[in-house]
């Protein structure tokens, strides 16, 4: 099925047997003994040398031999003369399937920005980075399913176009297909929305949590894994318009339930990385230390792997809202006003704060809990005293939240009058209400924002290099 791929042939021992190699030319470098070429076709970050003599091709067939050409090379496979690499190819066949010309090709063998390579997004997957970057973002995926599969949990498929604005009224893409120059009015001379295709407003989804309640409310534990958009015009380097979320939720788990499974879930994920992506997460590691090389000393961050083992081998740290708003009132920054933001009991922490938290005082992964009702949604189940949710954020080093959960309010008349009080009206959530009033029971669930993760596994700055084709204000070229 298909050629052997260069991960494979690099792992398999020379016996001068032929082997046909196809991939894309990263490098071609000519010396007086030999022609090098190094070819790559994104099964891993290593390329294989392939070699030819001087004078056994024309001139004319290597001068399309370039940067970013493709080539069918057929050899030998053989014992490596040079360091770097334990094989190589003694080529005695190259077919050229597509050349690049090198007036016009952007990828050279240098250094690019990240914020030019965002303008190439279409061809970023053929760098060394990026093509990390999409390698650890796969085995991560894989991973999640594999975590979930093996706890009893079942893949639940969440709708992507939804009808209810419950979440996040204002932050949603809207979905329809009535013609935007001729719409049709009610007498009132409002858009009439029960002529579009769904007889009514129509969005798409900012979190499968509400249908993956339903589902955990008969199979017990679900997870969702999808994509989810927010049309919320934050230009941030964590936020995206469309990201991809996981978001399980647990019949008979309560908070503490919740917090241990979220903490042992993304241990266990990382830790598959960790295994797994040896090869790219060294490159990206290097990669990071270079950069901060300019730093001072005591402003680098540690290196990549040691972050990770970090964050798998520690306890994260577990305390309330209340708690960490005491900790931040008596912070050195509060006192001395370097904060931005007011600190106070209520407020909805901003990320300076949390990261104070996280990176400052603790100096690895907080949970934080039983934040004000007032700043959480009204699906959280109210603490005894009323005036707190049984929520909980996990925030990351470097990240902030990644992770945004709760206990659910199970019951009927706590949640109706949540409702209510927000301002919801209870009609639009009437399938959602009824599993409170059929065989309620207690349940937690979080979401798990899938581009975070890769962000912290990768150690990229912007979110933006992490998905392959980025969605955010004024930009969906590709
Ligand atoms: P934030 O305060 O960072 O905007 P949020 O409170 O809006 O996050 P939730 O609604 O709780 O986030 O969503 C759950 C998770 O989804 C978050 O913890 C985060 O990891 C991720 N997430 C939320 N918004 C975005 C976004 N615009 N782009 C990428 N990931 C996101
Ligand atoms: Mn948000």
């Amino acid at each position: 099925m298909g050629p052997l791929q260069i991960k494979d042939i690099l792992q398999t021992a020379p016996e001068n047997q032929s082997v046909v190699v196809k991939g894309w030319v990263r490098t071609k470098r000519e010396s007086k003994n030999a022609i090098f070429i190094a070819l790559n076709d994104g099964s891993t970050i290593n390329n294989i040398q392939v070699v030819a003599e001087p004078g056994q091709f024309s001139a004319e067939l290597l001068l399309t031999v370039t940067t970013g050409s493709c080539l069918k090379v057929t050899g030998e496979l053989i014992a490596s003369q040079g360091a770097g690499q334990t094989v190589e190819v003694k080529i005695s066949d190259i077919e050229v399937y597509g050349t690049a010309d090198p007036e016009e090709y952007p990828l050279q063998p240098k250094k690019h920005s990240l914020e030019f390579l965002r303008e190439i997004a279409h061809l970023r997957p053929r760098t060394n980075t990026f093509s990390a970057i999409l390698r650890i973002r796969h085995a991560l995926a894989f991973a999640v399913h594999q975590y979930f599969n093996d706890k009893g949990f079942f893949y639940l498929h969440t709708p992507v176009i939804t009808a209810s604005d419950a979440e996040g009224a204002g932050e949603m893409f809207r979905v329809t297909t009535l013609d935007l120059n001729n719409l049709p009015r009610t007498e009132e001379g409002a858009i009439n929305f029960k002529e579009d295709f769904f007889g009514r407003e129509a969005n798409l989804t900012v979190s499968g949590q509400l249908e993956g309640e339903l589902g955990a409310m008969a199979l017990s534990k679900i997870y969702t894994f999808g994509p989810t958009f927010r049309a919320e015009n934050s230009n941030t380097t964590r936020h995206l318009a469309e990201f991809w979320m996981i978001e399980p939720e647990m019949a008979f788990f309560e908070l503490e339930d919740n917090m241990d499974l979220a903490e042992d879930f993304v241990k266990k994920v990382i830790t598959y990385a960790l295994i797994n992506c040896k090869d790219d997460l060294n490159f990206l590691q290097n990669r990071l230390t270079e950069e901060e090389k300019n730093k001072p000393q005591n402003e680098r961050s540690l290196p990549l792997l040691e972050k990770l083992a970090f964050v798998v081998d520690n306890p994260f740290e577990r305390l309330t809202y209340t708690e960490a708003i005491d900790i931040l009132l008596k912070s050195k920054p509060h006192k001395e006003g370097k904060f931005q933001f007011p600190v106070g009991w209520g407020i909805d922490l901003s990320s300076e704060h949390e990261r104070y938290l996280v990176e400052k005082h603790f100096k690895k992964p907080v949970i934080l809990t039983n934040y004000p009702r007032e700043i959480k949604s009204f699906y959280m189940k109210l603490d005894e005293d009323g005036k707190t949710v049984r929520a909980m954020d996990v925030l990351f080093p470097g990240i902030g939240e990644i992770i945004g959960g709760s206990q659910r309010e199970e019951s009927y008349e706590k949640l109706l009058g949540r409702v209510k009080e927000i301002g919801i009206d209870p009609e639009n959530l009437w399938w959602y209400l009824e599993t409170r009033k059929f065989g309620t029971a207690p349940h937690s669930g979080f979401g798990l924002g899938f581009e975070r993760l890769v962000q912290f596994v990768t150690g990229m700055g912007n979110i933006r290099d992490v998905i392959p084709f980025p969605r955010y204000p004024k930009s969906a070229e590709f």
